[in-house]
């Protein structure tokens, strides 16, 4: 059993309470609100994904970060800061990188009462994520395999070199032992499957292996084109609407699923639509997460001290933490034109719009600041700052 170093004034992460949704403190201060950022602690990674969203910045050797007391610095400038997210690479890539950098940081988020999470392919050894284990509230693991040959088609799709069955096949299973040994040790696992061309009619066995490790969540996105999924297919709205009906048929009740960056929203039209989100919204134990991606959060990296709005990383730097301070380059991403476009909100569903790489993808000619969900009295769009 994991010693959980838990901070016992702080709720239960749960469907009722998920702190890294944007509504949340958009409806407590009226506004978009900084409550979150993700730092980004590694650009290593033993693994080539061929949808890797960050996957253009992955390194074979990489520099210094910045000393960590200038980003805890500009975390404390923060007053509604109330969840970080660490990811890469693979943060854990260097046990240096766990010792010196992550602990730290997950200490400090303890200590501020701050919820945590990390994303992880949980390939290295065991020992090194129990190490994180005491201090961590989330960890965020990808799952799009049904067994250990998708596994290497898809992981090292973009390595250099090609990795042989055998070597990928002990990688796989040293992920699924991990996952197994880390829940049972009481740490939340949450796993993530993306809606693609290879997975929308495998996610029920995909479901059925991440509820047999032991996953608090099953987390499910669809697939968008940035960095490595550039070049891949992109699935139709009617194939995720299946891909969604058919998940939700075949998932197991009892275990926390959460929708995420869907392009389904309450002002429709489509009848389709609307009969999906009536599904989702009455399904037990399912929940549907607004973005957080420039609605709560920004990105930072501990290299170079570049902010980004994480999703969008082909958009230039926003600001950086060796001069800026988080809350200002926030607003100034609020106050940019591009934010403008998706600036909506419609309290009656629970939602504040899609985010940059939705609209692009399947609304890119709509303009989502005239549309409304169904009871709302006036236009949707957000008072933002002047
Ligand atoms: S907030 Fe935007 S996307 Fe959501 S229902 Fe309202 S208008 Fe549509």
């Amino acid at each position: 059993m994991i010693e959980l170093d838990r901070n016992t004034a702080v709720p239960e992460i749960c469907p009722d309470y998920d702190p890294w949704d944007p509504i949340n403190s958009l409806m407590r201060y009226g506004r978009h609100t900084l409550t979150s950022v993700e730092v980004t602690v590694s650009h290593l990674c033993n693994m080539r994904c061929e949808h890797c969203a960050v996957g253009d910045s992955l390194v074979t050797k990489e520099g210094d970060m910045l000393p960590l007391d200038r980003l805890l610095h500009r975390l404390e400038e923060i007053s509604h800061l109330e969840t970080i997210s660490i990811t890469g690479g693979e943060p854990a890539f260097r046990r240096d990188t766990v010792r010196n950098v992550i602990i730290p940081l997950l200490r400090y988020a303890r200590q501020r009462g701050l919820r945590s999470q990390l994303n992880s392919n949980i390939t290295m050894d065991l020992e090194r994520y129990e190490e994180i284990a005491p201090y961590l509230d989330v960890l965020h693991i990808s799952h799009n395999y049904t067994g250990a040959e998708e596994f290497r088609e898809i992981g090292f799709a973009r390595a250099e070199n090609p990795t042989g069955n055998g070597s990928a096949a002990r990688l796989y299973e040293q992920m699924m032992n991990n996952a197994r040994a880390l829940a049972r040790g009481g740490l939340f696992v949450s796993a993530e499957s993306m809606i693609n061309y290879r997975t929308h009619e495998k996610l029920p066995d995909i479901h059925r292996l991440i509820v047999e490790m032991g996953c608090k969540r099953h987390e499910v996105h669809p697939m968008y084109p940035s960095a490595f999924a550039r070049h891949l297919p992109v699935l139709g709205l009617d194939e995720l609407r299946q891909a969604i009906h058919r998940l939700l048929d075949a998932r197991d009740p009892s275990v926390w699923m959460l929708f995420g960056t869907l392009p389904f929203f309450a002002c429709t039209n489509s009848e389709e639509d609307r009969r999906l989100l009536e599904r989702l919204k009455a399904a037990p134990q399912v929940t549907v997460r607004n973005d957080p991606d420039g609605r709560n959060r920004l990105n930072v990296s501990l290299f170079d001290g570049n902010v980004h709005v994480t999703d969008f990383a082909d958009f230039p730097p926003l600001g950086n933490i060796k001069q800026d301070r988080l809350e200002d380059v926030f607003g100034t991403w609020l106050d940019h034109s591009l934010s403008r476009t998706v600036s909506c909100h419609c309290p009656t569903a629970s939602c504040c719009g899609p985010n940059l790489l939705v609209k692009d993808t399947y609304y890119r000619n709509e303009d989502f600041t005239r549309r409304k969900a169904p009871g709302e009295v006036s236009g949707s769009k957000l008072v933002l700052p002047v």
